[in-house]
Parts: C-alpha cells; sequence; structure tokens
C-alpha cells in the first residue's frame, strides 16, 4: 500500500546504485540479509505476544476509546460516538464503520471500546500476524550471498538465451 519499503532500500544503497550491478546485487542482499537477522533476534527475544509496534498502536487505540461513548444495538453491534466522528462496530464480525478495523485486522479505538461493554478480551480480536510467533516466522529464511559464476548451477537452454535491454522510451 505504501512505497515506505523501497524508499528505506533506497536510502540505504545511495552509494551502491553507483556499482557495477553484481556488486550492488550483493549491497541488496548483505543489507536484507542484516535486516533479517536483526528482525529474527528482536522477535525471537520478544517476551510478549504481541510485536512492539502492534502493542503501541493498540496501547494508542485505547487511549482513545476512553473518550468514548458506547450504545449497544444488538448482540454485537455498537454504536460508538467518539471525538469528532461515530462509528458502528460489529464485533462477532470483526468490522467498523471506520474501517481500520478491517483493513488492520487490529482493532480500532471504537472496537476497543465496544470490547469493554461487551466484556471480552481484545486479545481475541487482532489477527494472529501481529504475534511475536509470526514476526519470528516472517524473518527464518535465510538469504546468502550469490556463489562464485563456477558454481552456478544453469538450467539448459537458459545460457543460450541473449538478453536485450528493455526497449524504453526517452523523454527529451
Ligand atoms: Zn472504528
Amino acid at each position: 500500500m505504501t512505497t515506505n519499503g523501497s524508499e528505506s532500500i533506497n536510502a540505504k544503497l545511495v552509494f551502491a546504485r553507483e556499482l557495477p550491478m553484481i556488486t550492488l546485487l550483493d549491497s541488496i542482499q548483505s543489507l536484507i540479509s542484516s535486516w533479517f537477522n536483526n528482525h529474527r533476534k528482536a522477535a525471537v527475544a520478544s517476551t510478549r505476544h504481541l510485536t512492539p509496534w502492534a502493542k503501541t498502536t493498540l496501547r494508542s487505540r485505547f487511549i482513545e476509546s476512553q473518550k468514548m461513548e458506547v450504545i449497544q444495538m444488538t448482540t454485537f453491534e455498537y454504536h460508538v460516538i467518539g471525538v469528532g466522528h461515530d462509528a458502528v462496530v460489529e464485533l462477532n464480525r470483526r468490522t467498523c464503520r471506520c474501517r481500520v478495523f478491517d483493513i488492520d485486522r487490529l482493532p480500532c479505538a471504537h472496537a476497543i471500546a465496544a470490547t469493554g461493554y461487551h466484556g471480552i478480551d481484545i486479545y481475541e480480536l487482532f489477527s494472529h500476524y501481529y504475534t511475536t510467533n509470526v514476526w519470528a516466522l516472517a524473518y527464518t529464511e535465510t538469504i546468502y550471498p550469490i556463489p562464485p559464476s563456477e558454481e552456478w548451477n544453469i538450467p539448459a537452454g537458459i545460457d543460450y538465451l541473449i538478453l536485450l535491454p528493455p526497449k524504453v522510451r526517452v523523454n527529451k
């Protein structure tokens, strides 16, 4: 949804972008491998159930939810009157009219306010993607450096291909 990831990589590769292609690829491998290792270590070292981002976000939304008024409409539907905007939360469908809950899969402030009224645990409503177990799983793979060309296993037929540069139109 955003270009944050590519912008982070671009910022780290400002100098490497001037290097030959293979050296640039080596720099990218090295950078991403290092990031994977750092994230893997952080995830494994975490004793929390939720990732730091999810915990901080939930805390912030919880504080916001404390200013909201909750009116129960049905067993699972709540009209939540917030500061500046209202919303309708359906806890059983894990949805809110503000769409934050639907998109993030992490309860919005309205949903948190409704859970307090409904008496269910907020931790039952977030996606398992925010757990530290899944966070650690995301970084279990290792990105190894490109081996020397003598060790490459090139499938039959590939070495006969002639790759031409892409056809591009240069604006003048
Ligand atoms: Zn909401």
